[in-house]
């Protein structure tokens, strides 16, 4: 099954120790929010299963094998960051279907996909504008597209949510939720919001100190009713 693990995750910085030896399985499917103080290792867990810094020690199982050595772009994960990262000088449709031209995929096909992603995160409307032409939700909808075009498995977000209104925060959660309905992907998020991820998370992850302090199923971790 396409079932996501940490098998003792190790992540040294010189002395620094940032993630401990961790273990954790992220159920195929399933929405997890990682939570913890600043410093705790959130992000580093985060990067390292994208692949954007070298594991320590440890494995990072994704159905059935280790991905932990490959490149970012064969590993079955994306990953969406806080501010976006959008090419400014890029229409929509372009950052969207950016990744794909960087793999020699032809332009017909480029265009196909990025339309359909357009349509999933309903900005079909917005393909030919810049992204300063966009609102924050905007802008955001179109990096979960871009995240998106490259058929993930596992769906990386860090603080995601972090930089937008109250409102357009929680308009996201339910867009984010519907995508994982649909899609069928597993979603692993950074958040500081406690509320962000009762809303969210079919389970919790709570570090501490590069260690999981706690996980399971949210409303146990929180205790809630
Ligand atoms: P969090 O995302 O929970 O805030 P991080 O994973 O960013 O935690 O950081 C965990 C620890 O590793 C912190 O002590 C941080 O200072 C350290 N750290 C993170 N990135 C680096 C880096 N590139 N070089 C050195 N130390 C780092
Ligand atoms: P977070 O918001 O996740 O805590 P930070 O703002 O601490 O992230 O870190 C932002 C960037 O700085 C990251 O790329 C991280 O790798 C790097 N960084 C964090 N801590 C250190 C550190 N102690 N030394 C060098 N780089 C660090």
């Amino acid at each position: 099954d396409l079932d996501l693990e940490l098998v003792a995750l190790t992540k040294r910085y010189g002395q620094t120790v940032a993630v401990d030896s961790i273990h954790h399985l992220f159920h195929a499917g399933s929405y997890t929010c990682l939570l913890g103080p600043s410093g705790c290792g959130k992000s580093s867990t985060l990067r390292m299963i994208a692949g954007h810094e070298e594991v320590s020690d440890g494995a990072i199982v994704l159905a059935g094998h280790d991905i932990s050595q490959l490149p970012p772009a064969r590993r079955g994960t994306a990953m969406m960051f806080q501010n976006y990262a959008l090419f400014p000088h890029l229409s929509v449709i372009d950052n969207v279907a950016f990744s794909l031209k960087m793999k020699g995929v032809d332009r017909d096909t480029r265009r196909r996909k990025a339309g359909e992603m357009l349509d999933l995160v309903h900005m079909t409307e917005f393909a030919g504008r810049l992204p300063a032409q966009l609102s924050g939700g905007q802008q955001q909808r179109v990096a979960l597209a871009r995240a998106l075009i490259t058929d993930p498995q596992v769906l990386l977000l860090d603080e995601p949510l972090s930089a937008l209104d109250p409102f357009l925060r929680i308009r996201m959660r339910g867009e984010l939720k519907r995508l994982q309905r649909e899609l069928g992907i597993t979603f692993v998020h950074v958040t500081h919001g406690q509320d962000e991820a009762l809303a969210l998370a079919d389970e919790i992850v709570v570090m501490n100190k590069a260690r999981i302090e706690q996980a399971g199923p949210a409303r146990e971790v929180f205790n809630a009713p």
